[in-house]
């Protein structure tokens, strides 16, 4: 199956013949070299030059676990969360907090527009209680960019944390964590990074790693700082998914290997493929061109075909596309470029759907 859904995604087989190394056990060396590789290359890879900078915090979970790790224990007693909601994970970020019956506040936008630097700037001027934005640095639910800079100089100005959800954006988008002082970026192997779902990771400033560990645990399996204390001795507080690990050490290398800038290089690529023909077959994204991320497109359903059957009929052929969410389920369909695909498989796929959008 050709997957051309935003994760989990096709993997190449050298990182599918990692899930066949030797069964380990996670309270032994073997376990903390493992452990501390997969570090390092994060490191190398997101936060080149500052890695003395930043702890790489890896979890077992998909990466909602590591969004939620890092927001749950970024929060002082007392103190609010600024969220900056333009589409369905962004709402999630609130809702993770609103949960807790902590205070949210935040600065709602349209599911096609971009976040306003100066509307935050005086959010967080009028409001001290403020303690930490949050927001997502490419909105799946439309492909959307976020001013991910633009927002990281205002956060930082005003002396706030600044949370990022980029777990569908690492690997895919350039960003300069380091640069932009973000205290916390959560990632997920199973997205551009090519690796399997199961592993996600909190990058965090060593800094604010610090003032942390005096905010209050609001989870047994996701308070951060657990994990940090226990990863600074080469050990993990629960059971990690061992062989996700495996996967995720060698999807590392082969990110390293083809060199991050280079990899978003090969999707940026993929997507322009896509948007020329389906721009040739008169089907609509919904962003204008400089919105959109490079791994995924949000399109109208073309006239005379619902999802299913626009699903279904690729889905025979061996492609599987996405659904809208929320308020645009019945009225878009999405078509993701992450993962280890082929020119080749791309055409195929864009073949197979002109094909399914001829009238049965
Ligand atoms: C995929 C995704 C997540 C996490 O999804 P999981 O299903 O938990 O892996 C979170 N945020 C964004 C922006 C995503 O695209």
């Amino acid at each position: 199956m050709i997957l051309l859904n935003p994760g989990p995604v096709n993997v190449s087989e050298r990182v599918r013949q990692a899930l066949l190394r030797p069964d380990i056990c996670h309270r032994e060396s073997e376990f903390t070299e493992l452990q501390l590789r997969i570090q390092d290359k994060l490191l190398k890879a997101f936060v080149p030059g500052a890695e003395a900078e930043y702890a790489a915090v890896l979890i077992t979970g998909s990466g909602t676990a590591a969004v939620e790790s890092a927001l749950m224990s970024a929060i002082p007693h007392g103190k609010r969360v600024l969220v900056l909601n333009n589409g369905v994970y962004g709402e999630r970020l609130s809702q993770m907090v609103g949960l807790h019956r902590l205070g949210v506040s935040e600065l709602k936008y349209e599911w096609t527009a971009r976040p306003d630097p100066e509307r935050l700037r005086l959010a967080l001027r009028q409001h001290p209680e403020v303690h930490a934005v949050a927001m997502v640095h490419h909105e799946t639910t439309t492909g959307l960019i976020n001013p991910v800079k633009e927002i990281a100089d205002v956060v930082d100005s005003q002396n706030r944390a600044f949370i990022l959800d980029a777990v569908s954006g690492l690997g895919g988008e350039t960003i300069d964590i380091a640069g932009s002082h973000i205290y916390m970026v959560a990632g997920t192997a199973g997205k551009c990074i090519q690796g399997f779902p199961g592993v996600s990771f909190v990058l965090v400033r060593k800094g604010f790693l610090e003032r942390m560990r005096q905010y209050p645990k609001r989870s047994w399996y996701l308070h951060l700082t657990h994990y940090v204390d226990d990863q600074g001795r080469g050990m993990i507080p629960f059971t990690p998914a061992v062989q996700a690990f495996y996967g995720f050490d060698e999807a590392l290398s082969e990110l390293l290997e083809e060199g991050v800038a280079n990899r978003i290089q090969r999707y940026k690529k993929a997507a322009t493929l896509i948007r020329a023909r389906m721009a040739k077959l008169g089907v609509k994204p919904m962003l204008t061109p400089e919105r959109q991320s490079n791994t995924i497109t949000a399109y109208s359903l073309p006239d005379g075909v619902t999802y299913e059957q626009l699903h279904d009929r690729l889905k025979a052929q061996g492609y599987v596309i996405y659904a809208g969410q929320g308020q645009l389920e019945s009225k878009i369909f999405r078509v993701a470029n992450m993962g280890a695909l082929t020119e080749a498989q791309l055409t195929g796929f864009l073949d197979a759907f002109e094909q399914a959008c001829k009238p049965a």
